[in-house]
């Protein structure tokens, strides 16, 4: 069988986490958080950054920052996963879901606009498959509505717009280390604050509501509650295992871009003969090979497609059901049409793609992806 996903870890995991329990220093915000900090600012220029929990957590770090309260507004995708809305509903936000656009299944900034009211407090883009959303638009409409932007840079590491890598260009970004994602360790993200206006209190609200960070640093001689918060810091062992991995970020990039390319020269075909959707990279956007997707022509042909790859022993996977849709939230939407984010919730399949998909075996897959469509 060859998997839909593998993790990859290089040879360095067990020195460093080994290390890291070595030095007994194992509870947040060690040495190795610390390493893998300063690795995002100096590497990406980011500001200010910080480990936590997860992604989920670090996008929960910005709802608050935004001071998010009941009935301010929320534009997001709808074709996201339920990380991007859960740390909003929580504070108590409406999330007004907003379509993709035909072709691609990140924000359609056209949407967004046309749903912007005077309550509308914040967009969260999401980058979806490490592909950039049209920053530049989405900017532009937050200053001239004055609405915050939050990142959900997920699947982002290492990815672009234009020259600024993702999760660095709204007011906040997050970052995950999910077991799924490019770089991992096993739980994990990375919290990207961009206004420095709030570095102080993310700070605070990822220490459980305390000023134990500065107090770290020297900078008061005691530490105590000073606002809310939670426990968003994840273990110096994990940093430990992440940090091995960002020190061999350049030769998983670059091997996932190789496996990425070869799927796309191999698939194109199939988009110019039969009109299947395969990924577009905006001429603004520089990815990082994050996932690989086709967009059959309908929900029948995907189950097919999906079927027959089943039956050569290849995995491939669906990705997320539109959220307007969902058991959760259906009642509360407000009933628009979201065909963009239907289409890619019915339609959309994802090939295998991980560091250690041999040659070989990658050839399989273009093969069986191809006879599935000649033999129609
Ligand atoms: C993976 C993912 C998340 C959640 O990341 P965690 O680190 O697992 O919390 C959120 N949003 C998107 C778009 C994702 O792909």
């Amino acid at each position: 069988m060859i998997p839909f996903n593998k993790p990859h870890f290089t040879t360095k995991e067990l020195s460093t986490i080994s290390q890291s329990l070595q030095t007994g220093k194992i509870s947040g915000d060690g040495p190795f958080t610390k390493l893998c900090s300063d690795y995002f600012e100096s590497r990406y220029q980011f500001p200010k950054t910080m480990l936590t929990t997860s992604c989920t957590d670090a996008l929960e770090i910005c709802a608050l920052l935004l001071e998010i309260q009941e009935g301010d507004e929320v534009i997001m995708p709808s074709y996201t996963f339920v990380s991007s809305a859960n740390p909003f509903i929580l504070r108590g936000a409406k999330i007004v879901f907003a379509d993709s656009y035909p072709d691609n299944p990140n924000i359609d900034p056209v949407a967004i606009e046309a749903l912007i009211t005077p309550r509308t407090k914040a967009i969260v883009v999401v980058h979806y498959a490490g592909i950039a959303c049209d920053m530049s638009s989405i900017m532009n409409l937050a200053e001239r509505y004055r609405i915050r932007v939050v990142e959900d840079a997920a699947q982002g590491i290492d990815a672009f717009h234009n020259d600024k890598p993702l999760g660095g260009i709204g007011d906040l970004g997050a970052l995950s280390f999910h077991e799924t994602k490019n770089i991992i360790c096993g739980e994990g993200g990375l919290l990207i604050v961009n206004d420095p206006k709030v570095g102080k209190r993310a700070e605070i609200i990822r220490e459980k509501g305390t000023n134990r960070s500065a107090f770290f640093r020297g900078e008061i001689n005691k530490y105590g509650w000073v606002d809310v918060g939670s426990s968003f810091l994840p273990s110096d062992i994990l940093a430990a295992l992440l940090y091995a991995q960002l020190m061999e970020l350049d030769d998983i990039q670059s091997r996932r871009a190789k496996l990425w390319l070869n799927y796309y020269n191999e698939l194109i075909s199939l988009h110019t003969t039969y009109g299947v959707g395969i990924p577009l990279v905006p001429h603004y956007a520089r990815h990082n090979a994050h996932l690989f997707y086709l967009v059959c022509r309908s929900p029948e042909e995907r189950t097919n497609l999906m079927n027959s790859l089943k039956s050569k022993h290849i995995q491939s996977a669906f990705h997320y059901q539109s959220l307007h849709k969902s058991a959760y939230f259906h009642s509360k939407h407000d009933g628009r049409q979201l065909p963009n984010a239907d289409r890619f919730s019915e339609c959309l399949v994802r090939l295998p793609l991980f560091y250690g998909l041999d040659e070989h075996s990658q050839a399989r897959v273009i093969e069986a992806v191809r006879a599935y469509y000649q033999g129609q």
